[in-house]
């Protein structure tokens, strides 16, 4: 097994990477990313713009890789802000790796979709696999069209590329990179370091969720599965839990009596507004038996005892 992982600085990058090295070996685990990787993941490293598609094939044949992960693009409230990069930074890496899957003897891709493909016309609660998809942001948008892509190239090309529509990802190692549900991060920040928070969204916007720990062991878990338990290829509705900001609000000030928070919702309110408030994902579970070991109470519990010695 030789892993390459592109945007693996990244929220999710930089823990996935130190997770398949606990499994693979360091020395067979190449992370790569647009920017410097000092200080946010060690190991052998590589500097990689997954736009630049030579680039991309000299590192695969260096390394002599058989599996890519995935991870870069621009998310949801970033994407708002340049529309443009977002979707050509979004479309060509994913349609570069899956073209070098097609004509290499790459043996499996990873690539993550989200909630974010889904809108306004989708049913809110418990959503299915399988509905309306009317994504209104540039994030959502590339993440439909990616999973079409994936579909495409796997019943195509026989490309072995497997994706989760990852949920909000909550995780305390490292910053979240512009998403709708960063506010879940940041008010483990906040509270730990003995500040007050201002909320970008409304108390009451309910948005799916995940401990980053459940979301990596999913991960691995869908990749080292047997192909024949594989009956999505575009990307698996997978979830956790589902809260809203004055629930983990609750839930912190259990630990902080004295922790406030406001809300100031900005542009951020109305992405979530568009997104589900809860996930069906009843397939991955049947299929690869997908199930999640944390929810609200035992993940705060956890970034909070993580926490507490480095900000407290
Ligand atoms: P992030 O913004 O924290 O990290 C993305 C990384 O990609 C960054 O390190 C960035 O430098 C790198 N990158 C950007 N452009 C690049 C390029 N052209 N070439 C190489 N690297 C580049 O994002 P994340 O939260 O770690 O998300 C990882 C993946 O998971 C993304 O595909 C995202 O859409 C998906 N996802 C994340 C969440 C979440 O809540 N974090 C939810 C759903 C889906």
């Amino acid at each position: 097994m030789k892993i390459l992982i592109i945007g693996a600085g990244g929220q999710l990058g930089s823990e996935l990477t130190t997770a398949l090295r606990n499994i693979y070996g360091q020395e067979n685990v190449i992370a790569t990313d647009v920017r410097q990787l000092d200080g946010i993941v060690e190991g052998p490293s590589e500097i990689l713009d997954a736009t630049d598609k030579s680039r991309l094939y000299e590192l695969v044949k260096k390394h002599q890789i058989d599996t890519i992960y995935h991870l870069a693009a621009i998310l949801s409230a970033k994407g708002e802000q340049n529309p443009n990069i977002a979707w050509d930074i979004n479309m060509s890496t994913l349609l570069n790796v899956l073209d070098l899957a097609k004509e290499s003897s790459l043996k499996q891709v990873y690539w993550p979709s989200s909630i974010a493909v889904f809108g306004p016309d989708t049913p809110k609660d418990n959503t299915p696999q399988k509905t309306v998809m009317s994504p209104t942001t540039v994030y959502g948008i590339s993440k439909l069209a990616g999973e079409r892509w994936c579909h495409y190239y796997f019943h195509k090309y026989g490309v072995d590329v497997r994706s989760l529509r990852y949920p909000g990802l909550i995780g305390y190692k490292a910053k979240p990179g512009g998403g709708t549900t960063d506010y879940a991060v940041d008010i483990f920040y906040k509270a730990v370091g003995g500040e007050s928070y201002d909320c970008f969204l409304k108390p009451d916007a309910q948005l799916p969720m995940m401990y980053m720990d459940d979301a990596i062991r999913g991960t691995i878990e869908l990749m080292q599965a047997d192909a024949s338990k594989i009956s999505i290829r575009a990307s698996y509705n997978i979830t956790a839990m589902s809260f809203t900001p004055q629930e983990i609000y609750e839930e912190v000030k259990q630990y902080f009596p004295d922790f406030t928070m406001s809300y100031s919702p900005d542009f951020r309110q109305q992405i979530a507004d568009s997104w589900p408030g809860s996930i069906d994902d009843s397939i991955a579970r049947a299929d690869w038996g997908w199930k999640e070991q944390f929810h609200l109470p035992e993940m705060a519990k956890e970034i909070i005892t993580n926490l507490k010695p480095v900000l407290g």
